[in-house]
């Protein structure tokens, strides 16, 4: 039914927009997003931006308003209440920022893991055995007894990034997991992420402001404005060709809108001075040289 290649994740021209009393605010506005399944993605840009918006959209925590988004097999537009707890509860493992509200502070770390096994249901030693698979691929082997008060915040980020994913979920999110640490101690997040994302081909989305974690993900898109404005990636193929590319592009939206890189906005943008050339393999767009 379902083709193995379509990405695990499709938004296409995605909206959101929030109503409050007189006012509406549009936080995402026309969002194309694929991503492919086992991938890790992140999401960076200034706050306010929708980045938040566009994570608790695919975390089945918001409903868009309109446009199309695709996570598995499930619509996350036309969905009934019912599956939209089964796909949180299944499809989702999710991650705050906030060190302390993703664990329980009265349990250990391997407790903690545990639980959300304990809560759907899973047999003792089987929880006990994933438990400390996780806390394996995570580095955490020597911590599995500590209580969070006794571990770093790293450590308690990497411990949540185990609870989100005690119950095999296909998609972790995480919504600037690192905001509370330091760089040296956001690269071990990080680190354990892409662990947990190659050893179990999970698929990861991570908002974050931290941009280090170009090192780690295999592509950053930037938003800005409710809006995908550009992606750069450590390696990316280039379509129909053996070719990889590293930077960041401009991103052409299925609209046929160009995006341009935000550096580039100040010579290309608006007060910019371009030339646009129409030649046979496509539009030349670059800064025109000054005619006086
Ligand atoms: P980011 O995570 O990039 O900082 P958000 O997705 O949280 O941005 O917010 C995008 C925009 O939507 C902002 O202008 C914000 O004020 C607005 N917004 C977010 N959540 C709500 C809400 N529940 N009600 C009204 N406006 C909201
Ligand atoms: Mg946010």
């Amino acid at each position: 039914m379902s083709d193995k290649r379509e990405p695990y994740i499709e938004c296409e021209d995605l909206f959101k927009i929030y109503k409050r009393a007189d006012l509406e605010v549009v936080a995402l506005r026309g969002v194309d997003l694929n991503v492919s399944a086992g991938a890790f993605l992140s999401i960076v840009g200034a706050s306010g931006c929708g980045k938040s918006t566009l994570l608790n959209i695919l975390a089945g925590l918001e409903v868009p308003s309109a446009g199309q988004a695709r996570v598995g097999r499930r619509d996350l537009l036309n969905m009934s209440e019912r599956d939209r707890v089964q796909y949180r509860r299944h499809e989702v493992g999710f991650l705050l920022q906030s060190t302390s509200r993703n664990l329980f502070p009265y349990l250990t770390a391997l407790e903690n893991i545990e639980l959300p096994m304990a809560i759907a249901g899973e047999r003792a030693f089987q929880r006990r055995g994933r438990a400390l698979e996780l806390l394996s691929v995570l580095g955490l082997v020597q911590q599995a007894k500590r209580l969070p008060h006794q571990l770093s915040g790293g450590e308690q980020q990497r411990v949540a990034t185990g609870v989100a994913l005690a119950n095999r979920p296909g998609l972790l999110l995480a919504d600037e997991p690192t905001g509370e640490l330091d760089t040296g101690t956001a690269n071990e997040v990080f680190q354990a992420m892409q662990d947990i994302c190659r050893t179990y081909g999970v698929t990861v989305v991570v908002v974050t402001h931290y941009l280090g974690v170009g090192d780690f993900a295999d592509r950053v898109v930037h938003m800005r404005d409710g809006r995908i404005v550009a992606e750069s990636a450590r390696e990316a193929p280039l379509q129909g060709s053996g070719e990889t590319v590293q930077g960041e592009y401009v991103v052409v939206d299925r609209a046929g809108r160009l995006q341009l890189p935000v550096e580039s906005l100040e010579t290309l943008g608006p007060g910019g001075r371009v030339s646009v050339e129409v030649r046979n393999d496509g539009i030349l767009i670059k800064p025109r040289v000054s005619d006086q």
